[in-house]
């Protein structure tokens, strides 16, 4: 198999011939030769972005017509879903009951876009000088678009569709481990009608393209998903030309529960809100918090439940957890186990890697943490669960603020005056309440402290992507 990049709507290869070799995580075995995009394709592809943009503004400046459009690009996303899915189990490592809904995901980021591109409303605004005011949202202009390996073709709809919705160009750059759904979703913008100019996708190192992109003074937005050092850098290397910049970044998000919640159903879902995806998931509840008066109970269930996880090939549909990106990113998650354990945590289920090829971790939980351990504190971005007890509401509170990070978290009580007092002191983007799901294509999601800058999906992300211009009219 071999993949061409993107540039301007049209498959080439990159322009020094470079390429690179995917691996399956599953086997560990190379699989697609990728061409790699170097400083010339990023020029390329920003020449014919910003040129196309200088010259027409909005790839359509009837917001009807780029709603029509966007809507058939959900529509092929739907009828190919099946293909996509395949492509981000073997390209990703996801199990494929995973990735089917992760492409029925895109299908409805995009269809939820469409619908909101001719109703993106601007104001009217009531002003003291004697005329008319009226606040317009414009498109910001050419977009860069980064994104990480963990949920590629996902995070990739999250930019693509707000950013298409406001008539923006847009430049994705995926990560280097996973190319080819973004090469996929974008031969599919361009059949769905985009023009071709506004769509280029060049996978290539993030070091280098993805720094020469953010720093290139053609690019009016950097929409950025990945690690908080990464986002750090992106923000220093964007700042002299004052680029907009939204962050997606890592997490330690909590998982809180009291004695007087449905602990039967909190165990049952608690092994998917850690390990889906192979705990590569920065909402994972990484830190469990659990009152001391169930906290035995609770840690024994969580372990017997977490021994039955089904580890297995990601193209089988009864498998739960599927292998690590990368041998790399699976010794991490290891030797993250191994240094809880050191510092006087207990590991209580799984840890270790089991015979046959492929990046493959059973899921750890790892009891009897206390919130100052390394293991607490670093995003893992592995199978490894921390289980640490609490004492009172106060306690509870104190512990899950206190980390670098506030992405995401969840509740988990029977007292609804409990929850609604402790909604409002835990300090996160994204709380839920006896579930653990916290991104809904509906709703804002995006973190605090070092997990982010901004607010994607829902609403939000259409001022992420456009600019308000004010236009006054002088009544005389
Ligand atoms: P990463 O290393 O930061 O990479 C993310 C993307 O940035 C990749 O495409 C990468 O390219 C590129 N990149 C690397 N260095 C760059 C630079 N100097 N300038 C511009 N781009 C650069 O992150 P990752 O390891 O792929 O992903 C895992 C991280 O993402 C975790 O921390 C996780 O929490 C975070 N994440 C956050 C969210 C959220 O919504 N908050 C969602 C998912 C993941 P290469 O692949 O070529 O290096």
């Amino acid at each position: 198999m071999s993949e061409r990049l993107i540039i301007a709507g049209e498959r080439r290869d990159a322009a020094d011939g470079a390429t690179s070799e995917t691996v399956d995580p599953a086997t560990g075995e190379g699989f697609a030769d990728v061409a790699r995009a170097g400083p010339a394709d990023v020029d390329a592809a920003l020449t014919a972005a910003a040129r196309a943009f200088e010259e027409r503004g909005a790839w359509d400046p009837n917001p009807a017509v780029r709603s029509r459009v966007l809507h058939r690009v959900a529509e092929l996303v739907a009828d190919r879903a099946e293909e996509l899915a395949r492509l981000e189990c073997r390209d990703a490592g996801h199990p494929v009951v995973d990735a089917r809904w992760e492409a029925g995901q895109v299908a409805r980021t995009f269809e939820y876009y469409a619908g909101f591109a001719d109703k993106h409303l601007g104001q009217q605004v009531p002003t003291q000088d004697p005329g008319l005011d009226v606040v317009l949202r414009e498109p910001v202009g050419v977009c860069a678009l980064i994104v990480p390996w963990n949920f590629p073709m996902l995070i990739a709809s999250w930019k693509l569709a707000p950013a298409l919705a406001c008539g923006n160009p847009v430049v994705l750059k995926p990560a280097s481990l996973t190319p080819l759904t973004a090469l996929a979703l974008g031969d599919l913008l361009v059949e769905a009608g985009i023009p071709p100019a506004y769509v280029s996708v060049l996978p290539g190192p993030g070091a280098t393209i993805g720094d020469l992109l953010v720093g290139d003074r053609r690019v009016d937005k950097v929409g950025f998903t990945g690690e908080t050092a990464t986002g750090a850098r992106i923000l220093r290397t964007s700042a002299g030309n004052i680029t907009r910049v939204s962050l997606e970044l890592g997490g330690k998000s909590a998982c809180v529960v009291f004695g007087d919640a449905d602990i039967e159903r909190c165990v049952d879902e608690m092994p998917s809100a850690v390990f889906a995806n192979a705990g590569q998931d920065c909402c994972a509840r990484s830190r469990i918090l659990v009152e001391r008066v169930v906290y035995d109970d609770f840690v024994a269930r969580f372990a017997e439940r977490t021994e039955a996880v089904v580890l297995g090939a990601p193209g089988d549909a009864g498998t739960e957890v599927g292998p690590l990106i990368s041998a790399a990113q699976r010794q991490r998650a290891l030797d993250y186990a191994s240094v809880g354990q050191q510092e006087g945590a207990r590991l209580v289920a799984g840890g270790g890697v089991p015979d046959g090829p492929g990046f493959f971790m059973r899921p750890a939980v790892v009891a009897d943490v206390d919130n100052s351990m390394r293991i607490a504190r670093e995003e893992i971005f592995g199978p490894v669960a921390s289980v640490i007890p609490f004492g009172d509401e106060d306690d509870a509170v104190r512990i899950a603020n206190d980390s670098d990070f506030a992405l995401a978290g969840s509740l988990w009580t029977g007292s609804a005056t409990r929850a609604i007092r402790l909604a409002r002191r835990l300090r996160t983007g994204t709380l839920s309440v006896n579930t653990n799901r916290s991104v809904r294509t509906e709703t804002p999601f995006g973190g605090f402290k070092r997990s982010g800058l901004g607010r994607e999906l829902g609403p939000a992300a259409m001022d992420l992507y456009s600019e308000a211009r004010n236009v006054f009219f002088a009544e005389d």
